[in-house]
This record gives C-alpha cells, sequence and structure tokens, in this order.
C-alpha cells in the first residue's frame, strides 16, 4: 500500500470532500482521543510509530502525483502528534512541497503546527484545527494540547492570514453537547469555515466514552445502542437528535455569514455542495 493514497477507500456516499490525496506519517496517535474511530480498524493505534522509510518513500510517490492535486494530512492520525516533535516527518514533508504544484490541507490539534508557519506560509495549504470541549478535552482528548493552546494557535493563524477551518467535530451528547455553543462563541471570530458532526459509535469507542463517563454510560447505550440506527458500520444517533444537537450551531453560523458543512451526517435535507466540506474551496485558485 502507498503513502499517499486517493481518500475514502471506502468510497461513502456519505461523504462530500472532493478527490484528494491523504497522507500519515505515522501509524496510530498519541492524542489518544477516545472517540478516535481509526482505532477500530488500525492494530495498536494508541501505540503510534512513524512509517517506515517514511521520506525515501514518499519523494518516490510525490513525483507520481497529478499537478495540482490536493494532499490531506492526515485523516486517520495527526500530523501534529507528539512523535512529531521527536521525528520531523511532517515538517520535512512540507519542506518537499515548497515550490511544487500540490495544494495541502492540514487537520491537526495540535498548536506544534506554530513551529512551520515559516513553510507553511510558502504552500498553498488550508489549515483545520479541532476543537471540541473547553472543560473536558483532558478527558476526551488526554494526550492532546489543552483548549487554550488550541485556540491561541487558531488565533495566531488567522493573525497571519492562513486559511483556518474549525472543526467541532464530534458533539457527543452528554459529553460536550452542552459546552459545544460556548467553544463555538470562542472560535466562531477566527474560522473560515466550520465543520460539524456528530459522534457515530464504534464497539471499541463507545466502551471507552462509557468508563471515562461511567455516568453517562447509560444514556449513551441508550442514544446509540437502543434508539441510534447502523449506517456504514457505525451507529448514528437518531436523525431528530442530530438535527437537534447541529441546527442551533448551524444558525449561529450562519448568521455570522460563515460557511458550514457536516461530516457524513446524512442529513440530506441540508444542500451541501460537493467540496464545501473539509474547506478545499479556500485553496487558491481551487474553485
Ligand atoms: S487526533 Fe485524530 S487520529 Fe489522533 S487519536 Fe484523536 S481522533 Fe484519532
Amino acid at each position: 500500500m502507498p503513502y499517499l493514497y486517493p481518500f475514502d477507500p471506502w468510497a461513502s456516499t456519505l461523504c462530500t470532500c472532493p478527490p484528494k490525496w491523504s497522507l500519515n506519517p505515522y501509524t496510530g496517535c498519541g492524542h489518544r482521543c477516545l472517540y478516535c474511530y481509526a482505532t477500530s480498524f488500525i492494530p495498536k493505534f494508541y501505540e503510534p510509530r512513524p512509517k517506515k522509510d517514511f521520506l525515501k518513500r514518499i519523494e518516490r510517490e510525490l513525483m507520481g502525483l497529478p499537478k495540482g492535486a490536493i494532499i490531506s494530512l492526515s485523516n486517520s492520525s495527526d500530523p501534529y502528534q507528539p512523535l512529531e516533535e521527536k521525528f520531523s516527518f511532517t515538517r520535512i514533508f512540507l519542506e518537499r512541497l515548497v515550490s511544487k504544484s500540490f495544494k495541502l490541507l492540514i487537520i491537526t490539534k495540535s498548536d506544534l503546527l506554530l513551529r512551520d508557519l515559516d513553510i507553511l506560509s510558502k504552500l498553498d495549504v488550508v489549515i483545520s484545527l479541532t476543537i471540541t470541549s473547553i472543560k473536558r478535552a483532558s478527558l476526551m482528548e488526554p494526550g492532546a494540547p489543552s483548549f487554550e493552546r488550541r485556540l491561541f494557535a487558531l488565533k495566531e493563524l488567522k493573525k497571519r492570514g492562513f486559511k483556518c477551518v474549525v472543526r467541532l467535530d464530534p458533539v457527543i451528547p452528554g459529553i460536550n453537547d452542552e459546552e459545544i455553543m460556548e467553544v463555538l462563541g470562542e472560535v466562531l471570530p477566527y474560522g473560515d469555515h466550520f465543520v460539524l458532526s456528530t459522534y457515530k459509535a464504534k464497539p471499541d469507542s463507545l466502551k471507552r466514552l462509557c468508563s471515562a463517563f461511567p455516568e453517562k454510560s447509560q444514556t449513551l447505550k441508550k442514544l446509540y445502542l437502543d434508539e441510534g440506527s447502523l449506517l456504514r458500520g457505525s451507529k448514528y444517533l437518531s436523525y431528530e437528535r442530530r438535527r437537534k444537537l447541529l441546527y442551533p450551531l448551524i444558525e449561529r453560523i450562519s448568521a455570522q455569514c460563515k460557511t458550514y458543512a457536516l461530516c457524513r451526517e446524512n442529513l440530506p435535507e441540508i444542500n451541501q455542495r460537493k467540496g464545501l466540506c473539509d474547506g478545499s474551496y479556500l485553496l487558491q485558485n481551487h474553485f
């Protein structure tokens, strides 16, 4: 399997992302988010390791990529997880992109990316920061930087003119749903585009959430296992609950004339244009 591969190998009809290439410099992730879906298909996910021969292979694979291709870094790990401080694979990869025609999407929870602003400023890049909670970030995402550090990174990026996407993803009933409007209030001035989604349960992630929040365990099981429905291998909240969680956020974002998208939410009445989802429309000359 190549390290640079077409995004969404499952060809999900729920996904409205444009064609792009996915790259994970590391296998697994040290941010250890309880809700992470990648743990369900990548063994030893919370024991992250650098990809073997990454730099050598990536040089070769970049040569085979079409001109103007969008590279998404990363969809099944975090390019700025703690390992990056030691190995710098992400930074070295970014250096390889300077003066090339590729476009870049970065998705991270870490302010470590501020280290690379010198290179990022030379690239056509849109940066997505995932920010889910003020009070419970250290419980939900025990290895990731705090809310304050992520907010600081977002403000710095905005100040320096980067295009920024904020992912309020996932909203989990009983865990962060009551504070998600407050989170939105903090980040709204700095994001150009917002991606929203509700938590989709996999057996292992639901188990982790239930043991970290035992007082919410019955509610989560009822909402997902009893009332929810199975869609493409994940348990979704009921349609009504997903609407109820997401619509107030949509209204507030729309009131500020900012764009938003839902990620694999299956709410077809929301007219979601292809390519709006991941914020790639913010790339220079993309549409
Ligand atoms: S940062 Fe992303 S890939 Fe890493 S554990 Fe959290 S959800 Fe999973």
